[in-house]
């Protein structure tokens, strides 16, 4: 927890309910322990997509499908989202979860490894999340800017990683050391990169909002 508790209980106090299907499935999702993003992590996407009101959204990581769903409640008339998720177990409750919320024809679920499928995607999503794992991140940049249009919008989940961010290598637990590393450098890439203008937000488990520069501003 990177924002204090009393303080989140209040945010959370704050926000308005969710409808009924998203309150459902994100219920049955934390019954079985599956990670599915945050109470804030979810007003922010939210609002960020009823400012920028995208065509094409990409997510990284469908786990059930809990975010997919939320983010299609917020979208213009025929904005689409194709969502990427690879562990077999969770893609038929989420095919099943997008039939119940009847998002069938506004979200495409594809199965697959991340890296393989973004290699075979056209460029023009005007919204990428990126919500899978962690230490994966820094593995899938070239492809998520490639495939990130001018103007458009990348956010990143959880790389605050419940503060560990900012310690020392030597202070993280061994298990968590090599992505520890991948997401630091990830972050540097973010921040760094000429082509994106980065927030880092510690909002949920830390969160980053970016732009892909339009062509005449790197001139
Ligand atoms: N976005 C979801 C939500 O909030 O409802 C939660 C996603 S969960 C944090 C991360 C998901 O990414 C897991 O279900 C995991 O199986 C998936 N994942 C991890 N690495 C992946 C990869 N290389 N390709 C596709 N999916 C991956």
């Amino acid at each position: 927890m990177i924002v204090n508790d009393r303080l989140t209980s209040y945010l959370h106090s704050l926000d308005s309910r969710e409808s009924e299907i998203i309150e459902a499935i994100g219920r049955e999702a934390r019954a079985d322990r599956v990670p599915i993003i945050r109470q804030e992590t979810g007003s922010l996407l939210k609002v960020l997509l009823k400012m920028n009101k995208p065509q094409r959204i990409l997510e990284i990581g469908t786990a059930v499908a809990y975010s997919a769903i939320l983010m299609s409640e917020c979208l213009e008339p025929g904005a689409t989202i194709t969502t990427v998720e690879k562990y077999e177990k969770r893609i038929p409750i989420a095919r099943e979860n997008i039939r119940r919320a009847g998002k069938e024809d506004c979200i495409t679920l594809i199965e697959g490894d991340a890296l393989e499928v973004m290699a075979g995607l056209e460029p023009g999503y005007d919204f990428i999340f990126m919500d899978a794992a962690k230490g994966q991140y820094i593995h899938f940049f070239d492809d998520v800017l490639r495939l990130l249009a001018e103007g458009g919008i990348l956010v990143s989940d959880n790389v605050l990683q419940d503060g560990d961010i900012i310690e020392p290598h030597y202070a993280v637990t061994r298990r968590n050391r090599t992505i520890h590393k991948r997401m630091r450098e990830y972050l540097y890439e973010l921040t760094h990169n000429e082509n994106l203008t980065t927030a880092v937000l510690p909002v949920g488990d830390g969160v980053t909002v970016s732009v892909k520069k339009e062509q005449q501003e790197k001139e």
